[in-house]
């Protein structure tokens, strides 16, 4: 197969009109980057810049010290809170008028075509909830600081408002993605030790109403039985639901506990150390059993407020929306602290995108008039699979930028959602970065006020101050279009600290492979390619490469190939043992609404599969049609559970998986084709 060949295929530069005379060359923004990443000094020079633009309660003395590699400590010395940077700080600056959050919550009155409920928030009305919540929290529950509470939330304003109520006592969250089991979430509050958890009675999703309170009663139960008490549990009412269970001792209503505080009630933020932690979060469980990151204050916010800056060239008048979940680090980063330490307003949508209909985002994008979008590839996929009309019908032209994440972006969903949504006008890229990453860290960077071109399916660039190689197995440089791991070869302030208790597996999973020398680098566990101008592609989890005849595939590469075919929505891609070539690709896909699974149409799939990526690949693929592929709660393909099934091994860690059922039918699927 011609190494280079999908580089080509995919490699239709496009300049945004809007940008058409601030465009770097792209050896002028190489030469600007290279600057950032020069050496110790530089990069100490850049990331302070930023820092400074952020009020401290105290000034670092060290921006960073690396005298214990791989535990890096960023503005050491600095003193803040992220409560004080997301609120008082704005309200000291003269914004306390400013819209800080909208919520939309899910249902939908058809009469008005409206939404039923919506709620808006100044940064004074946050900044006043949350101080009524923390005091409660400290005065009635006595929580201080260094303790982790447990969040098990909905899409819900409280989400936030308990999140920036814990900062302000210096205490931590750990939050459970909303639509995780009990056991799942009795591991994670067992794990954080928290003695109280925040929930609700139910939340909303797809027009159906779904029970929260009953599976943390369920989870508390797993705790004690490990010996672990919850002591408290705080409910937000979210639907009227009737008849739920209740525990007195434990249990209290939201409203209740916040009762008889005083709506004056005020908590001066701690003064924590920029090294303290803010919040441990679990990473998605795609690849494994989920792991503990522990993030720190003071890095953290600076590597939020500078992707915000830099990436959505984000402006206090902006309307700003990120399309993800809370319970996700997306959402942590993106939707709560990264935007309000901005001074932006960030939007916050509860439900299902196709409640009540397909065009439900696209109409929020056109009542808010929103400027700046956020979401996944998978989200993507699912809008393309509706008819254009649903798009057409509205303004979408407010938008100016629209990033990806979480996946790589099929080039063929980045055209789409470039074309239609943002009418060739836009500065669209799509951002790589992980849990423990805390911020995003490559992309395309309009707020330095000029953009490369884009690349349909890159990830673009890394982030000016953050060094990124692909190296061999022997962890030495790959060439250009050269195929390897993905790997930091500098710490960067959004860094998450360790594992949480876990400092040897922090070291295990991330810093082993590819350190030596006493040069330490951090292994993202991904697979990818810099192509000849620079670009970062990619191309899937380094665990997942395909290895077909001695030649290496990524996963992305044979998905984004099969995408592009009019008759596909989806496709997930595992290797298969072969005898001879030691791996085939096995391609289970998911065919678009209208299209009827015959043999002819496989027989096309394949030779399309032989034009766009090549023999090697298509000559001994499985091409096998599905209804759905297996995905994690937070919409990625889980290919190991795939590949367990082709290979008739055990499916190990299944409690992030979304919907069982994918399984079974991949796995009836495949028995029908043996
Ligand atoms: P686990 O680590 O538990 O297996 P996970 O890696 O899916 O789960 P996250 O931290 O949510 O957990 O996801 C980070 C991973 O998502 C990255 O390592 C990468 O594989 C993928 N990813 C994120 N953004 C992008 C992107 N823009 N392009 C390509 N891949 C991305
Ligand atoms: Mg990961």
């Amino acid at each position: 197969m011609a190494e280079e060949r999908i580089y080509e295929e995919f490699e239709h530069y496009l300049t945004p009109p809007s940008w058409k005379d601030r465009v770097w060359e792209i050896e002028e923004y190489k030469a600007f980057y290279e600057e950032t990443i020069k050496d110790k000094e530089n990069l100490e020079k850049w990331w302070a810049k930023w820092a400074n633009e952020l009020p401290w309660f105290k000034k670092w003395n060290k921006v960073l010290d690396d005298s214990n590699p791989p535990f890096y400590r960023w503005f050491v010395g600095g003193e803040t809170n992220l409560a004080y940077l997301c609120l008082d700080r704005h309200i000291e600056e003269g914004r306390k008028n400013q819209l800080a959050l909208i919520w939309e919550g899910e249902p939908w009155d058809e009469m008005i075509r409206r939404p039923k409920e919506i709620r808006k928030f100044t940064y004074y009305d946050l900044y006043r909830r949350s101080n009524r919540i923390a005091y409660a929290l400290k005065e009635k529950l006595g929580v201080k600081r260094g303790e982790i509470l447990t969040f098990y939330l909905p899409m819900i304003p409280e989400l936030p408002l308990y999140m920036l109520a814990v900062q302000r006592l210096g205490a931590k969250h750990s939050i459970v993605y909303s639509g995780f089991s009990a056991f799942a979430l009795a591991q994670r509050a067992m794990a954080a030790g928290s003695r109280i958890i925040v929930t609700a009675d139910a939340l909303y999703r797809n027009g159906k109403i779904i029970p929260l309170k009953e599976i943390v009663d369920e989870a508390i139960e797993i705790c004690e039985e490990k010996g672990h008490k919850i002591e408290h549990v705080i409910m937000v009412k979210r639907t009227n639901r009737a008849a739920i269970p209740w525990i007195k001792k434990r249990d209290i209503w939201h409203h209740e506990f916040i009762r008889y505080i005083s709506e004056n009630a005020r908590i001066e933020p701690v003064k924590l150390g920029s090294e303290d932690m803010s919040y441990i979060l679990y990473t998605s469980g795609t690849t494994g059993a989920p792991k503990g990151a522990q993030h720190s204050i003071g890095g953290y916010a600076v590597g939020l407020y500078t992707t915000m800056k830099l990436i959505f060239d984000i402006k206090e008048t902006d309307i700003y929306w990120c399309a993800a979940d809370i319970g996700w680090v997306t959402g942590h980063s993106y939707i709560v602290y990264g935007p309000l330490i901005t001074g932006t307003t960030t939007l916050m949508y509860e439900g299902a995108p196709t409640y009540p209909g397909p065009d439900r985002w696209w109409n929020i994008i056109e009542r808010y008039g929103v400027n700046v979008f956020y979401t996944s590839p998978t989200a993507i996929r699912m809008l393309m699979k509706f008819p254009l009309d649903y798009v057409k019908k509205h303004d979408l032209s407010t938008i100016r930028i629209f990033h990806s994440v979480g996946e790589p972006i099929n080039p063929e969903a980045f055209r789409w959602y470039y074309k239609n949504i943002g009418k060739e006008n836009i500065v669209a890229s799509s951002t790589w970065w992980m849990t423990e990453t805390g911020q995003m860290l490559t992309g395309h960077f309009p707020g330095l006020g000029k953009i490369f071109p884009l690349k349909p399916g890159t990830n673009g660039y890394p982030l000016p101050g953050v060094k990124m190689e692909v190296l061999d197995e022997d962890g030495n440089p790959c060439k250009p279009g050269e195929r390897g791991y993905f790997v930091i070869t500098n710490p960067w302030p959004g860094m998450f600290m360790t594992l949480y208790q876990d400092d040897q597996r922090y070291i295990d999973v991330y810093w082993s492979k590819f350190s030596k020398d006493n040069k330490w680098r951090f292994y993202t566990g991904d697979f990818a390619v810099k192509d000849q101008d620079g670009y970062l592609w990619v191309l899937g989890r380094a665990d997942d490469v395909l290895n077909i005849a001695g030649h290496r595939v990524g996963t992305a590469e044979v998905e984004s190939a099969m995408v592009m075919h009019p008759a596909v929505a989806e496709a997930a891609c595992v290797g298969k043992p072969h005898e001879i070539k030691g791996e085939v690709a096995f391609v289970f896909t998911v065919l678009k609404q209208g299209f009827v699974p015959s043999d002819e149409l496989v027989g096309e799939l394949r030779n399309h599969l032989r034009k766009t990526i090549g023999p090697i690949v298509a000559s001994d693929a499985t091409i096998l049609l599905v209804d759905m592929v297996p995905k994690t709660r937070s919409g990625k393909i889980m290919r190991r559970l795939l590949k367990a099934v082709i290979t008739g091994q055990k499916l190990g860690d299944v409690t992030t998986l979304e919907d069982e059922s994918a399984i079974k039918e991949a796995e009836k699927a495949y028995e029908y084709l043996k």
